[in-house]
C-alpha cells in the first residue's frame, strides 16, 4: 500500500487515495501527529503522548528534527549512550506513521512519497530518503510540499491560473510561484527559509510572556528544563487562541504559583510584524524572479498551521487586493497531494503523470550546483552548472580543463548555491578522480551535471580528448549515512520495536 506523508517540523500527516479521492488518514492522534518523540525507558514514543513528556523529561524529548535533517551529529543521546542521528529520528516518526496508517487502512504500508521544503539542499534531501529506507519504507518520491499543495489545489479542485502557495510551517517558510492548467503544474520559482516558521513567532511570545512575568516579580521560566517547556506550551496555546480571539490569557504554573499574561492579537502582531515582514520580503523576491507582479497572481494559497494567523491573509490580501485561498485545511493539503502524486507513479517509476491524460509537473530546481575551479585569471571560483529555479529532471555539460600535461587527478569540488564567490556558497562534497596517463594542458573534461525528479543531484565525468566516459560519481558526503549504517539503524529500530533492547 501507498501513501502520501507530510513530515513536518512540528506536526506531520499522512493521506491516501481511496475510491479515486485522496483523504487524510487516522492515525493514534488523529489528523495530525506532533513530529515529537519520547523515550520512555530507552524506548521511542511517537506523537501527542511523546508531546505530553516534554515538560516532565525534557532530556528524554526530541522535536525539531527536520531542522537537522542533511547534518551530521546525534540530535539525541539516550542513558545508555546510544546516539541518535536526525534521519533515525525521523525514521522513528515514519515508522510510527506508516505502522498507524497501516491500521487505519487495513494493510502494510511499504511505500511512500513523503515531502520536503522546497529548499531542502541535496544532503537534507538524501537524509529525508534515508530515513524512510530506515523505516522500512520504500521512497517513491521525494516530492516538494508546496508542489504537493498545488497537486493538492489543481487536482482536487480542477482550477488553473498562477498561484503562490505561501507556506508558513511551525520551523519552516516556502513561498513558490507555479502555474496550473488540466493536468498540468510547473513550478516558476520558489524559495524559502529553513529557521522562519511558528516556533520562531512561539519564542518572541515566550520573551513578552517571560518578561511580564520578571516585571511582576516571579521568577526566571526561561530554564531551559520544565519550566521553559510548560511556558512554551502556554504560549503556543495562547497564540492558537489568538487566530480566533482578539485577546487570550497565556496561563503557566511556575514553581511559585500560576502566572497569568493576557496579551491582544494586536500587541502579539506587534511583537511578531519583524517575522511577517520577512515572509513578505521572500514572497517579493520569488515573484521577482517569475517576473510576475503581485496583480500576476490569480490566487494565494495558504500552507502550514501558521498561515491561521489573521495578520498572514491581512497582510497578503493588501498585496494581491483578494483574500487568500484556505478552501483545503492548509495543515492537510501538503499530504493530500503527496497522496495524490503516490497513486500516480508507476510501479517501475516511469516518468511521472499527474491526472488522466497526457499531463504531468514539472518543479525547478531551489539551489545552484556548479563546480569549483580556477577561472581565467587563476583565481578559485565557483562556476553555476545548472542555476535554481531551472525546471526538473534536468542534465547540463559544462567543460573544464586541465592545467598542465600529464595531470594525474582532479579536484573534484561540487558546490550549492547560486554565487560565483567562492566563499558564498556551501561546497558539499571534496573528491580526487584519477586521469587517464598523457592528457595534454588544457584537456577538456566535461563534466554532466544533473538532478532527478526527487531533486536529487548525479554527477558525470567524460574525457573528451580519449571520448571516454571517466565514470557517474555517487556523491559521498559526510553528512549522509553510509549503506552499513542505514542497515544497523534499520535493524536497531526493529529491535526498538520489537521492544527488545
Ligand atoms: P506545520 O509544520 O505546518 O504542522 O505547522 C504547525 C505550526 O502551525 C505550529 O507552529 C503551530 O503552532 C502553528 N499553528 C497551528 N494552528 C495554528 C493557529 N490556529 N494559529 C496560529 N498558529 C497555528
Amino acid at each position: 500500500m501507498r501513501i502520501g506523508i507530510d513530515l513536518g517540523t512540528t506536526y506531520s500527516a499522512v493521506a491516501a487515495v481511496r475510491g479515486g479521492t485522496a483523504e487524510i488518514v487516522d492515525c493514534q492522534d488523529g489528523r495530525l501527529t506532533p513530529s515529537a518523540v519520547f523515550f520512555d525507558d530507552g524506548r521511542p514514543v511517537v506523537g501527542m503522548s511523546a508531546k505530553n513528556m516534554a515538560a516532565v523529561s525534557p532530556e528524554d524529548y526530541v522535536d525539531l528534527v527536520k531542522r537537522r535533517m542533511g547534518m551530521p551529529g546525534p540530535v539525541h543521546i539516550d542513558e545508555k549512550g546510544r546516539e541518535y542521528r536526525p534521519e533515525e529520528m525521523s525514521a522513528i516518526i515514519l515508522a510510527h506513521l506508516a505502522s498507524q496508517a497501516g491500521l487505519s487502512l487495513g494493510g502494510e504500508v511499504r511505500e511512500a512519497v513523503i515531502t520536503v521544503p522546497a529548499y531542502f539542499g541535496d544532503a537534507a534531501r538524501k537524509a529525508t530518503r534515508d530515513a524512510a529506507e530506515i523505516a522500512g519504507l520504500r521512497p517513491l518520491r521525494i516530492l516538494n510540499e508546496p508542489t504537493a499543495a498545488g497537486i493538492a489545489y489543481g487536482l482536487l479542485r480542477s482550477e488553473s491560473g498562477t498561484f503562490m502557495v505561501y507556506d508558513l510551517g511551525g520551523g519552516t517558510f516556502d513561498v513558490t510561484v507555479m502555474r496550473v492548467g488540466g493536468d498540468d503544474l510547473e513550478v516558476i520559482a520558489t524559495d524559502g527559509n529553513r529557521a522562519l516558521g511558528g516556533f520562531d513567532f512561539d519564542n518572541i511570545l515566550i520573551t513578552y510572556a517571560a518578561l511580564e512575568i520578571l516585571a511582576t516579580g516571579g521568577p526566571e521560566l526561561r530554564d531551559g528544563g520544565q519550566g521553559e517547556a510548560r511556558l512554551r506550551a502556554a504560549c503556543e496555546d495562547a497564540k492558537r487562541r489568538l487566530s480566533q480571539l482578539d485577546r487570550a490569557m497565556i496561563r503557566v504554573a511556575g514553581p511559585d504559583r500560576l502566572h497569568q499574561v493576557p496579551v491582544t492579537r494586536r500587541r502579539f502582531e506587534e511583537i511578531t510584524a519583524g517575522l511577517l515582514a520577512r515572509t513578505e520580503d521572500i514572497s517579493e523576491s520569488v515573484l521577482a524572479q517569475s517576473n510576475l507582479g503581485w496583480t500576476d497572481i490569480d490566487k494565494v494559497l495558504l500552507v502550514g498551521g501558521s498561515s491561521r494567523m489573521p495578520m498572514v491573509a491581512d497582510m497578503l490580501q493588501r498585496l494581491t487586493g483578494r483574500r487568500p485561498s484556505m478552501d483545503i485545511n492548509p495543515d492537510e493539503a501538503v499530504a493530500l497531494g503527496a497522496a495524490l502524486l503516490a497513486d500516480q507513479i508507476e510501479p517501475e517509476d516511469r516518468p511521472v503523470v499527474v491526472g488522466p491524460g497526457a499531463g504531468g509537473f514539472r518543479d525547478v530546481t531551489s539551489h545552484g550546483m556548479g563546480i569549483a575551479a580556477l577561472d581565467d585569471r587563476g583565481v578559485r571560483s565557483n562556476t553555476v552548472v545548472i542555476p535554481r529555479n531551472t525546471p526538473i529532471p534536468c542534465k547540463r555539460l559544462r567543460d573544464f580543463y586541465t592545467t598542465r600535461a600529464n595531470q594525474a587527478e582532479v579536484c573534484f569540488e561540487l558546490t550549492e548555491g547560486d554565487s560565483e564567490d567562492i566563499d558564498e556558497v556551501e561546497v558539499t562534497v571534496l573528491d580526487m578522480i584519477a586521469l587517464p596517463p598523457d592528457l595534454p594542458e588544457q584537456a577538456p573534461l566535461r563534466v554532466g551535471m544533473g538532478f532527478d525528479a526527487d531533486a536529487t543531484m548525479y554527477i558525470g565525468l567524460f574525457d573528451v580528448t580519449n571520448e571516454r566516459f571517466l565514470g557517474e560519481y555517487q556523491l559521498s558526503r559526510p553528512e549522509n549515512m553510509t549503506r552499513e549504517a542505514k542497515e544497523a539503524s534499520r535493524r536497531t529500530l526493529l529491535e526498538l520495536e520489537a521492544g527488545r533492547e
